[in-house]
């Protein structure tokens, strides 16, 4: 069951469906204005969201800034009619992309079988919407390039785009009050591509960028909201595991027993994962 949170003062967000592919929405509280942090995955979600903040007598959100392009966090836009829709001008343009897509399951099955669909999100939007495949793809109303700062009336919130494997107009934004970085999905692997995968140089690229924030809590948006040591606890295993493969590219055995070696302990199940999605990222196989 999704839950409607309340971090700090400033920051509430609903926690994340893996099945649907629901990601964790967010909601900024000033004075002057509410700004929601992703718009859903479906009218269904964001009307989720709303009536949770409702509940709780929360400002209905006037603003919403958008991560990235995927479906699961820009379909719930259309059921923001009276919200000005804030993305960076690459997010707008991979929005554009979809803007002729149909979504029933011929027209799925067919984009997943070129590549322009990944099976587990044609999944995750079957699930979601059954037979109904009325959504509407709704572009951003305002764009920026690099950065954008809100003032929300006694708190602000920093948009950045910061790119990365998973997408290359990956938004994070930071609330200095409150010390929250809502990191989307910038740092997950790229699933669009024939095996999932990661490359080292963006990683140690964008990690190095999300050093820069001054956070305390950080927002995974298909897991959870961590303390400043856990986030740096994935980090450092992110930051590990690049280095090596900038060492050992596409080389599966010598990453493992190379980091098996400078942690001086067995690799775990999702340090494996990892390690596979650094092998298909740097060995140039397709
Ligand atoms: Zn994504």
């Amino acid at each position: 069951m999704q839950i409607l949170k309340q971090h700090s003062d400033h920051f509430w967000y609903m926690t994340p469906v893996a099945e649907t592919d629901r990601p964790i929405l967010g909601a900024v509280v000033g004075d002057t204005h509410t700004l929601m942090i992703d718009a859903g995955n479906s009218e269904a979600h964001t009307n989720l969201f709303l009536d949770a903040l409702a509940g709780q007598g929360i400002k209905r959100p006037t603003l919403v800034a958008l991560t990235h392009w995927h479906w699961d966090h820009i379909f719930g836009l259309s059921a923001l009619t009276d919200t000005v829709s804030i993305a960076s001008t690459a997010t707008k343009a991979g929005i554009e992309r979809l803007l002729p897509y149909s979504w029933d399951d011929v027209a799925l099955a067919e984009r997943v079988e070129d590549g322009r669909e990944i099976a587990f999100c044609a999944e995750a939007i079957q699930l979601e919407y059954g037979e109904d495949r009325s959504m509407r793809v709704v572009l951003p109303t305002v764009t920026f390039e690099d950065t954008l700062t809100l003032d929300l009336g006694g708190v602000h919130v920093l948009l950045k785009h910061v790119g990365g494997d998973h997408a290359a107009d990956a938004v994070v934004a930071y609330v200095p009050e409150g010390k929250v970085l809502f990191l989307g999905d910038a740092l997950y692997a790229n699933l669009y591509a024939p095996s999932w995968r990661m490359t080292p140089g963006q990683t140690l690229r964008l990690l190095d960028v999300l050093d820069q924030f001054d956070a305390e809590a950080y927002v995974w948006s298909h897991g959870q909201v961590v303390t400043r040591p856990e986030y740096e606890k994935d980090r450092d295993v992110l930051r590990s595991l690049a280095r090596i493969t900038l060492d050992f590219p596409g080389n599966k055995e010598l990453i493992t027993a190379q980091y098996e070696h400078l942690t001086e302990r067995k690799v775990d199940e999702e340090e494996e994962e990892l390690i596979s999605f650094f092998v298909n990222g740097s060995n140039g196989e397709a």
